[in-house]
């Protein structure tokens, strides 16, 4: 077998990896690192939970240690689709170079330039990004992308899904001919198909596990939900989910309750909060100081329920999960086996438990066809339904201010999103509709919810949004749902923190 000792990494790295507690590589480590430090391009076929981070990370560290940076102008580009993901990759590189003195910078959106520039001025041996942040800093003459000696595409698929493919290309344009690139997706779409073809030199592909592929340790079960009553649906829905909570007791430490829709997200964490639980949401619409105190508390423990859409959910490494709700059968089949990956990660056990509603017939199958076996069903617990009028669960004015629900069609199908997953990740990303951002009824507690705020200037998130330079949001435009909190210049320690002092790397 393979060990870390075996794959030419420098020593710091391994003394790291040592101190990390990984006694042996993963599969995508052993078999990717090897090349990687040989200097071949990579083309990685691997979803999150496969170490795959690490299968980059060591092997650029190794390569860099010798050599040094100069002012703007890094010496390796890790992009990555989501803020989240970006701190992340971060995260791990802080601990495998925490005995390098190679430096790092963080160019995501909600940071300021400023910060971020100082950094990049000073030079830095990896700079982790989202691709539209990276190309603003690109754009505004800070940045040089010719000393980039290693590139990085980390879960190009889910740039796919965001729109990010034409940034991508145009990074990899204004990166060296002769730079050494590192590219993973959890699946091989034609469009990547056709950017590996593009700009990688004949990769050493590595495949670690089909999208298809359901770890065995989680528990999957399916509950088959009939309304009572359609216009009670989506009200008796979330006492359904709540039950399902409740049925699990304690052996639910925490969880994630994907939602089809980033409206429903909002109204189900709302909805779970107003019945005691510890909920909060996630989704691209939240202001980025809300999300990451959101995941911190999620990861730490403080939360036990995060509500999210497949958008923001998808990638993030939070190693203990006991349970996946999935609120709404996924409409894509893919999703599926993304959602319930949250759980029984690193061997652990785990549980999903899915609701399906008769309308999901047709994406169950196409789910079951995919994961290739069919998820057991299991009794629906007893739901106690609050029908009193009071509690406003069910008695949503229609008025226009529901925005889409209302054009979709029968209240039960507000979760079914069958537009094409660009689509959908583009709706996670846009701002909301005029129709969207008036006051509603709040569904939960029938309160009016505060108008939108319009004195927010806040900075537009153009690293999850990739048309927002061709489009800027209109500043009307706020969601009703959350509160918005500039982070101004506040930023968490481990988003700027960097893997040695920088005086160090730069002599002073
Ligand atoms: P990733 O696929 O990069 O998101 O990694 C998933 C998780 O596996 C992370 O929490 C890593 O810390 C962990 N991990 C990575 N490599 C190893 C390894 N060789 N042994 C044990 N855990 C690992």
């Amino acid at each position: 077998m393979t060990t870390f000792a075996d794959l030419n990494l420098d020593p710091r790295v391994l003394q790291a990896v040592s101190e990390a507690g990984y006694q042996t590589p993963t599969p995508i480590q052993a078999q990717a690192i090897p090349h990687a430090i040989a200097g071949r391009d990579v083309l990685g076929i691997a979803q999150t939970g496969t170490g795959k981070t690490a299968s980059y990370t060591l092997p650029m560290i190794t390569l860099l240690s010798s050599g040094r940076a100069r002012a703007r102008m890094p010496r390796s580009l890790v992009l990555a689709p989501t803020r989240e993901l970006a701190a992340q990759v971060a995260e791990n590189f802080d601990i495998y170079a925490k005995h390098t003195k190679l430096t790092k910078a963080l160019l995501i959106g909600g940071v300021s330039f400023k910060e971020q520039d100082m950094l990049i001025d000073r030079g830095v041996d990896v700079l982790i990004a989202t691709p539209g942040r990276l190309l603003d800093h690109f754009e505004r003459g800070k940045l040089l992308l010719t000393g980039v000696q290693i590139m990085v595409v980390d879960e190009a698929d889910r740039m796919l899904d965001m729109g990010f493919i034409p940034d991508i290309e145009r990074i990899f344009q204004l990166t060296p001919f002769t730079r050494q690139t590192l590219f993973f997706s959890a699946t091989m779409a034609p469009e990547i198909e056709r950017i590996t073809n593009t700009f990688l030199s004949n990769p050493a592909k590595i495949e670690v596990a089909r999208a298809a592929t359901t770890s065995e340790t989680i528990d999957q079960r399916l509950v088959l939900f009939t309304p009572s009553r359609r216009d009670h649906a989506f009200a008796e829905k979330r006492a359904m989910l709540r039950a399902l909570i409740t049925a699990e007791g304690d052996g639910c430490t925490n969880a994630i309750v994907f939602c089809n829709r980033k409206l429903d997200v909002d109204v189900v964490a709302k909805s779970l909060k107003a019945h005691g639980f510890n909920a909060a949401p996630i989704h691209g619409d939240l202001d980025q100081s809300v999300r990451t105190k959101t995941l911190d508390d999620f990861r730490d423990g403080r939360l036990r329920l995060l509500i999210a859409s497949d958008v923001a959910a998808r990638g993030l490494d939070i190693p203990a999960v006991s349970h996946v709700f999935n609120f709404d059968v996924p409409s894509h089949c893919e999703d599926y086996v993304h959602r319930i990956g949250r759980t029984g990660r690193a061997g652990r056990s785990g549980v999903s438990i899915t609701i399906a509603t008769p309308a999901d017939e047709k994406y169950l199958a196409a789910i079951e066809g995919l994961i290739k076996q069919p998820i057991p069903r299991v009794a629906a617990p007893e739901i106690v339904f609050d029908d009193r009028p009071d509690r406003g669960e069910h008695r949503q004015p229609r008025s226009r201010h529901q925005g889409r629900d209302d054009r979709r069609g029968p209240r039960e199908d507000r979760s079914r999103d069958d537009r094409p997953r660009e689509d959908r990740a583009r709706d996670d990303r846009a701002p909301p509709s005029a129709a969207e951002a008036l006051p509603v009824i709040d569904p939960i507690g029938a309160e009016a919810l505060p108008p939108p705020r319009r004195d927010d200037r806040r900075e537009p998130r153009r690293d999850d949004r990739q048309g927002d330079r061709r489009r800027e949001p209109r500043r009307d435009d706020h969601r009703h749902e959350a509160p918005v909190v500039g982070m101004g210049d506040h930023v968490p320690d481990f988003i700027l923190r960097s893997f040695a002092p920088l005086a160090a790397a730069s002599g002073d």
